[in-house]
This record gives structure tokens, C-alpha cells and sequence, in this order.
């Protein structure tokens, strides 16, 4: 069952002059308001600025499908399975009793944003945060995709070993509705020998041009027959190794389409699956930590004006460190060291106990708390200043491991264990161990919604700016520009407009979306925004 928008009605309305509603569209006044500051001689002198601009979101939400790169992993049946648990309202018997599905780890679908206040009891109103703008609703989205395991979904999922036995038992036969993945582009060299075994289910030959060309079709085959508006490409298959950044092969959109042409070795599937859906005008994001977006693949997606988004999925440990990392610098308080271990059972451990899969994700993992460190330049010392030709120096730093081990029988609940070694008033020490266990699939599987919701959402969404505050004279609405950094919340090492600044800062994230949301309805709020950072 796909219903229309008609059927998920919208119950916001903003009274305002600001915030005009048609049949089609929402469009909305926005002051993206800041301050240019100019520092001299230890001084900072500070000028408020505001720069108006209009937002435009199309109402009707698009039919969505969601085809996911490793569809047949944890991450992937355990979101068919749960999508479909959800849609048919299946109740399964657990130890402690009969368990609801439900989407509790989504942001979009299981927090709230505060609106405003109760005219009547001047209290806080809160409204969830899908309901801020036309969404898609999870039950709705089409799901498909490629695995190099072309093990039937039903078994797939079964092999995960996620889900209870009572919900596996009765969604296996929607699950089995569903079939076995498409064949994918299965290149050795990217992911772990270890898991050659299960690359049953892939695309014959080595010419990376035709691997492209099947790909794109598959997209376009799987939309018409759908009849959907909007396909998100979404990468949630095996972390790959890095490729090597190499001038001439992928530092430019060109150089990258030519390396596939001549099939160049540091292609890797991922980029493959990033070119056809940007090829297609088909958002993709990279749920994985390899370098996916290499220079020419961003390059790419600004010609065509196709969205992208990433990296790696941040479910745990560093959301975890991204939101007590910040609380330790803003009280003042100075981390020396952070060390963190995992140990995983599941078969992405497995994937991540080769050092080169390995090595991806620790990248990753690593730069999470370098903005909060950044920002306080009272604790840790900045960087010297580099001679002309030298690369800068990263300034002072605390010490930061990551240590991942597998462990096959923990299985998908992944244990963290991180330090957190600080110094505190005239020469104390502060220690603060956490231990995390985590259901690794049942926390990222609510990412993956978040993420390809927010992405379908921010496609019908279109700007302009207006010349001042008091002139009306409009140019064109254009889209957003294609990184879409506003997905940060949900990813580890969040991609940003080349030059932009990442933030980490898990609070900080949180507010640039709902600033952003509510700013496409006409609602002020205290924001993170960095609105510049997000457009053309
Ligand atoms: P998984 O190993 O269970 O599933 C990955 C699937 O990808 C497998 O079925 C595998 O056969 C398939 N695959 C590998 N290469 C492929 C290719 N080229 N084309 C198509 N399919 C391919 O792993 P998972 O637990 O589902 O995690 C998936 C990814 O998400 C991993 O890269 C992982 O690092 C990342 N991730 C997961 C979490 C989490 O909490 N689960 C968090 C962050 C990131």
C-alpha cells in the first residue's frame, strides 16, 4: 500500500505574512541573520547582518523508493523487515511480551521540535519533527536494491540474526514478497577477503563503463516500474577500503568519467553506485566511511545538481562522543586523551578486521571532536603559524585511538568502551569511563529513514534570495546546493560543501535542522543554521 499525501494530512498552519500557502507550495520569508567581525590588534569589532531569502517547499511529497547497496546485510533486512512490521502492524511475543513495532531511534519520527507556545496556558507546544513539513512516512517507501549475496530476503534477514524469532517468523513471508537483491559490482580489491564467500550475486565481467550502464538502468527500471518520482540511492553495503586521490583519475568530474570509461583500478563500487545515481538525478548517500565522494564525484553532482550526502552512519559510540566531547571543552574542562575500543560480531566486524576496512573506519571515527577542540583556543594551544609553502599544523590536540575488534560471538550487539581523560582546576585529572552496548543494526536502521526522508524532503525544496528586507524584486527559485550537510545528525564524518567548516557538535547539528525546517514554514528560532554553507 502506497498512499497519496492526501492521506497523511498536514496540520500546520503559521499565520503570517510572511508564510504564504497555495495548493502546491509552501513559501516562506527568511532573515538569515549573522555578524561579520573583523579582529585587529586583539580587537574584534562586530557587525550585525541579515540577509533576506524565501523558501519554497512543494507540498505533495514524492513516491519514494529507497534502493539500498547491500540490501541483504543487517542494516538492510532489518529495515525491510521492520518497514514491513510497521505497515502491517505485525506484534510479536518477546520474553518480557507482546512487543508494538514502532520507529523509535528516528529523529524525524520519534522527537519533537518546539513550535511555539499554547496561546491559552502560554506552555510549551511541541510537534513531532515529521510534522513540521510534508514528509514521507516510512510505511510508504518502496524498498529494492543490490547485494553481491543474492540470498532471498527472508534468509537474509534469518542470517542477520537482528530480530526476534516471533517478528522474523511472521514478516518472512512480506520479506520473501520481496525476493533477492539485484546483482552489484563486486571488485575484491575494495572490501574484506573475508567476505568473497558470500559474493554470490554479481555483475560478470571487469568493464567498470558497462558496470555503470547497469546500474543506471537498474535505477530507471526499478522507478518505471513503480511509478515512483524519486529514487534514493543509499549506500549501506560494506565499508570499502579508500581510494587513492590521484590527479587525472578522480580529481575532476571529467577525469572520474573517463577512469570508468578505461575501467581504472581505483574506482570503487561505491563511486560506481554514486556516479549512476547522480547520472540519474537520483540523490544517493554513503551510509559507509570509505571516501566514496572523491573530489570529482562532488564535481559531478554540482554539474548535474544531484544531491548527496554522507559519511558512515553515526549510531553509537560517536554520538555518544560527539555530544560529551563538547560538554567537556564548553565547561571548560580539558580532554587530554579519548580511547576508544569496540569489540562487534556481526559480519561488518568481520568486514573491519582487515586494516584496510579497518583503516576507513577509524578516519572516520577520528575527527569528531576536532571543531569543539577548534572553537577553544583558551585550552588547547592554536596552531603555529605556517611558513608560506608549508602545510599548516593542526594545533594542540588531545591524544584520540580507536581500537575495533571482532568478536563473532557478541554478534550485532557491539560493545564500546572510550576513556575520557581530562584536566581539571589547577593541575586535577578527571576520568570518565562509558560503556555502550549497542544493537548495531536496530540503532542505524532508524538512520537510514531519517536520512532518506530528510533527503527526499530537501529535493522538493527551493530558495531564492531577496535583494533587501523591503524589495520584493524575485529572481528564480533554485535547489539547495547538492552536499546536503544539513544530513549531519545522522552521519559520522559529516560531507560539507567544499571549503565549509564541519560541525561536529551533535546539539549543533540538531539545531541547523530544525532552524532549517522551521525557517521553510516561517518560524524564527535561535539557530545554528549556516545557511550559506548549505546553498549555491
Ligand atoms: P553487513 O555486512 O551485515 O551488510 C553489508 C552487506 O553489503 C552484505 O550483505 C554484503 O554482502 C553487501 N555488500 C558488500 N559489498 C557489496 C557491493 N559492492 N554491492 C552490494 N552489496 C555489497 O553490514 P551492516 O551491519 O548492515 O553495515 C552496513 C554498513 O553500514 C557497513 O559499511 C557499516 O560499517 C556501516 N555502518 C553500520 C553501522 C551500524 O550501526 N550498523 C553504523 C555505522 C556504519
Amino acid at each position: 500500500v502506497h498512499p497519496t499525501a492526501a492521506r497523511r494530512p498536514y496540520a500546520i498552519t503559521v499565520q503570517s505574512e510572511n508564510t504564504l500557502y497555495t495548493d502546491e507550495h509552501i513559501t516562506s520569508k527568511f532573515f538569515n541573520r549573522g555578524s561579520s567581525v573583523t579582529v585587529s590588534d586583539g580587537h574584534f569589532s562586530i557587525t550585525p547582518t541579515v540577509q533576506p531569502y524565501e523558501f519554497q517547499t512543494k507540498r505533495t511529497v514524492s513516491k519514494t523508493g529507497l534502493m539500498m547497496i547491500g540490501l541483504g546485510g543487517n542494516n538492510g533486512t532489518t529495515l525491510a523487515a521492520t518497514i514491513l512490521a510497521n505497515r502491517h502492524n505485525i506484534t510479536w511475543h518477546t520474553k518480557e511480551g507482546i512487543q508494538q513495532p514502532n520507529y523509535i531511534g528516528s529523529l524525524l519520527r520519534a522527537s519533537t521540535v518546539r513550535i511555539g507556545t499554547d496561546s491559552a496556558t502560554g506552555n510549551d507546544v511541541h510537534v513531532p519533527v515529521s510534522d513540521v513539513l510534508p514528509m514521507v512516512h516510512p510505511n510508504d517507501l518502496v524498498l529494492g536494491g543490490w547485494d553481491i549475496s543474492g540470498l532471498r530476503l527472508d534468509k537474509a534477514m534469518e542470517r542477520a540474526q537482528v530480530l526476534d524469532y516471533d517478528l522474523q517468523r511472521q514478516v518472512a513471508p512480506h520479506m520473501a514478497l520481496l525476493g533477492s537483491p539485484l546483482a552489484s559490482i563486486y571488485y575484491p580489491d575494495f572490501i574484506a577477503a573475508n567476505q568473497e564467500a558470500r559474493a554470490d550475486n554479481v555483475l560478470p565481467g571487469t568493464d567498470k563503463q558497462v558496470h555503470l550502464e547497469q546500474i543506471r538502468a537498474d535505477i530507471r527500471k526499478f522507478k518505471a516500474d513503480n511509478e515512483l518520482d524519486r529514487v534514493i540511492v543509499f549506500w549501506t553495503a560494506n565499508t570499502e577500503r579508500y581510494s587513492d586521490i590521484i590527479p587525472g583519475v578522480n580529481d575532476t568530474a571529467d577525469n572520474v568519467l573517463a577512469a570508468i570509461k578505461t575501467s581504472h583500478s581505483e574506482v570503487s563500487p561505491s563511486s560506481l553506485f554514486a556516479v549512476a545515481a547522480i547520472l540519474e538525478g537520483e540523490p544517493f548517500v554513503n551510509g559507509a566511511p570509505q571516501n566514496t565522494f572523491v573530489p570529482g564525484i562532488i564535481a559531478l553532482a554540482e554539474r548535474h545538481h544531484s544531491f548527496i550526502g554522507g559519511d558512515d552512519l553515526k549510531s553509537g559510540q560517536t554520538k555518544l562522543k560527539s555530544v560529551l566531547a563538547e560538554f567537556l571543552v564548553n565547561a571548560g574542562i580539558k580532554p587530554l586523551s579519548i580511547a576508544s575500543y569496540n569489540h562487534l560480531g556481526n559480519n561488518d566486524g568481520h568486514n573491519l578486521s582487515a586494516e584496510r576496512q579497518f583503516r576507513s573506519k577509524e578516519i572516520s571515527k577520528s575527527s569528531v571532536v576536532d571543531d569543539m577542540v577548534d572553537a577553544n583556543r583558551l585550552l588547547y594551544k592554536a596552531p603555529a603559524p605556517s611558513a608560506k609553502g608549508e602545510k599548516a599544523s593542526k594545533g594542540e590536540h588531545p591524544d584520540h585511538i580507536v581500537v575495533i575488534k571482532y568478536v563473532p560471538a557478541v554478534g550485532d550487539s557491539k560493545r564500546a568502551i572510550d576513556e575520557y581523560y581530562s584536566e581539571i582546576f589547577c593541575g586535577g585529572r578527571s576520568t570518565i569511563n562509558i560503556f555502550n552496548e549497542c544493537e548495531d543494526s536496530l540503532l542505524a536502521t532508524p538512520l537510514i529513514l531519517d536520512l532518506a526522508i530528510l533527503t527526499e524532503l530537501l529535493t522538493r525544496v527551493k530558495y531564492r534570495q531577496l535583494p533587501s528586507a523591503a524589495q520584493e524584486q524575485k529572481g528564480e527559485f533554485a535547489p539547495l546546493y547538492p552536499v546536503l550537510s544539513l544530513l549531519s545528525y545522522m552521519l559520522k564524518a559529516p560531507l560539507v560543501k567544499p571549503g565549509t567548516e564541519v560541525v561536529n557538535s551533535l546539539n549543533r547539528q540538531r539545531n541547523a535542522l530544525e532552524s532549517f525546517l522551521k525557517a521553510c514554514i516561517g518560524v524564527e528560532s535561535n539557530s545554528d543554521l549556516l545557511l550559506e554553507t548549505r546553498i549555491w
